[in-house]
This record gives C-alpha cells, sequence and structure tokens, in this order.
C-alpha cells in the first residue's frame, strides 16, 4: 500500500501529463483578505501545486479594509473573465465581510473549492480523502463509517459522499455524549475525525482492529508543531498522518477541481 505521499506524487504526475497535453493551462485565481501566518502557508502551498503542475495561478491580496462590496465585484469581474477557469476566496475574511456573500457570488462554474450551494465541484478535503480510500480499496457499500464534526466545509459534505457510496453513516458532534461516542467509534469500519481538537481520539475509545482512521484536524502544539485530532498510533488497520496526511489529498483535491474546471 502506497503512503499518502507516494499516492499524491503519483496522481500529480499524471494530471500534469494531462495539462501538458492540453492547448492551454487551466487558469486559477486566489483572492486573499488577511495576511495571517496559516493563511499565507496554505496560500503558498496552492502556487506552488499550481506551478509544478502547470497551472497558471494568480493571487490577489487585499488590504483588511476592502469593503464587502469591492471585494463582490471584484469576484464578479473574475467569474465574467473567461480566460479565468477557477476562483477561490482564502479564508478566513475579515469581519465585516460576510463569508456566505463571498461564497454565493463566486460563480458555481468556478467555484472549485466546492463552497457555493449550487457547485458543480465537491469539497476539496472530503473529495480529496473519498479518492484516497477508493486508491486504498477500502469497500464503502454497508461499511459502518462515523464522521466526527458537522462543518459545512468538512463533516457534512464528507457524510453525504459516503452515504453516497453506500456507507452506514454516522454523525457525531459536540453534543454527542461519551457514551455514544464510544459506542459508535467502537462499531466503526472508518473514522473520519474533524473538530480541531488535538489528539481527541485516543486510547480511552476502543477501535476495531481493521479500522481506518483519517485525521482530518490541525493543530498547534505546544511544541509549536502541527497535530491532529487523533493521538498517533492508535491500533487500527491505517492512520493518517498529521502533517503530511489530509491536507495533501486536499490540495490535490484542488488541483483536480481546477483541471475539471477549464473542462468546462
Ligand atoms: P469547525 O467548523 O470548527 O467545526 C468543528 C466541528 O467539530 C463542529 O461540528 C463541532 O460540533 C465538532 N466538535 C467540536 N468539539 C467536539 C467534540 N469534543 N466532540 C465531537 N465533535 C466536536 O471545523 P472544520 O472547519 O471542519 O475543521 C476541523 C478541523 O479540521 C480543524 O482542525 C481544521 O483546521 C482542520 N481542517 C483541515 C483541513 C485539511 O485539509 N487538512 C481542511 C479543513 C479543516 P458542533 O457542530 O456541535 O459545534
Amino acid at each position: 500500500m502506497s503512503t499518502i505521499k507516494e499516492y499524491v506524487a503519483a496522481r500529480k504526475a499524471v494530471i500534469a501529463e494531462e495539462i501538458k497535453a492540453r492547448p492551454r493551462a487551466p487558469r486559477l485565481s486566489i483572492l486573499q483578505v488577511n495576511d495571517n501566518p496559516a493563511s499565507n502557508a496554505y496560500v503558498n502551498g496552492k502556487m506552488r501545486d499550481a506551478k509544478e503542475l502547470g497551472v497558471e495561478a494568480t493571487l490577489l491580496s487585499f488590504p483588511t479594509t476592502i469593503s464587502e462590496e469591492e471585494l463582490l465585484s471584484e469576484i464578479r469581474r473574475l467569474n465574467d473573465d473567461e480566460s479565468v477557469d477557477g476562483i477561490i476566496v482564502q479564508l478566513p475574511l475579515p469581519r465585516h465581510i460576510q463569508e456566505e456573500a463571498v461564497k454565493w457570488t463566486v460563480d458555481p462554474k468556478k467555484d472549485v473549492d466546492g463552497f457555493h450551494p449550487c457547485t458543480t465541484f465537491e469539497p476539496c478535503t472530503p473529495k480529496g480523502i473519498v479518492e484516497y480510500l477508493s486508491s486504498v480499496g477500502f469497500p464503502f457499500v454497508g461499511k459502518n463509517a462515523v464522521v466526527l464534526g458537522r462543518s459545512n466545509i468538512v463533516g457534512k459534505p464528507m457524510a453525504k459522499m459516503l452515504l453516497a457510496r453506500s456507507c452506514n453513516v454516522t454523525v457525531l458532534h459536540s453534543k454527542t455524549s461519551e457514551e455514544d461516542k464510544a459506542f459508535y467509534l467502537a462499531h466503526a469500519d472508518l473514522i473520519v475525525v474533524a473538530i480541531g481538537k488535538m489528539h481527541y481520539l485516543d486510547s480511552r475509545f476502543t477501535y476495531k482492529k481493521d479500522a481506518i482512521i483519517v485525521d482530518v484536524g490541525i493543530n498547534r502544539g505546544e511544541d509549536g508543531k502541527l497535530h491532529g485530532d487523533a493521538l498517533p498510533g492508535l491500533p487500527v488497520a491505517l492512520q493518517t498522518p498529521v502533517p503530511g496526511g489530509v491536507g495533501l489529498l486536499t490540495r490535490l483535491a484542488l488541483m483536480e477541481n481546477v483541471m475539471e474546471a477549464s473542462k468546462k
């Protein structure tokens, strides 16, 4: 079984070849309205991936004083620009700009993050996870899948995509009792944890020994390093690492969506 790094490298090589064979490079516009270090790191990662694969990515940085209307008209301009295939707006946004208004303004045909309610794309994190699980032969149909977290960008679309593949899906959240969590986790063939609580899944829970744990969480520990929502080394068949796990799958899925957008 290949590691996530090997899997991503192999997929990237295929995408790069496909892009080379096309009459023109896919074009992605990234809008950033903040200057926080985590966002800068995400944007730099996306710009690096784009360069590596032959996607023409443009970063448009705006001061945090930009008004909501100015940002929306910038998005509309890119919606109307036929040379732009994909648009992403890096989160978070300043408080005076409504995230929903921004998500609803991006043309669903260019919404490569998959955030618009009528988007034609799958959101990158769940898409990357499902494609990776398929690549390792996870059988999906009739398997017990537990999704911890119900956010709009990870938990909910993840649950929907697993249900579409005929998993028996249970979504747990902050109002689920510890006792119920222990029950569902003990019966899970697949656990996707996306709650933003460092090492929340640990040895106080029991797991099926052939279970897969997909760790979406990204938490900065007191050691200054990044840690997942699951303690490394749990007694399961496969546990994705943090860093070097779901983050890479998410970035890969974004590039796949950009490719797809350029075909539309
Ligand atoms: P979010 O919007 O903060 O939502 C967190 C979810 O976790 C909520 O649904 C919350 O429940 C639930 N939750 C919180 N504490 C819980 C607990 N003790 N037990 C069970 N559920 C609990 O989170 P998000 O945006 O989905 O992100 C989650 C984590 O994934 C973060 O660490 C984020 O940085 C990371 N992330 C990583 C990637 C990647 O590419 N690797 C992508 C996106 C996000 P309620 O709804 O009841 O409040």
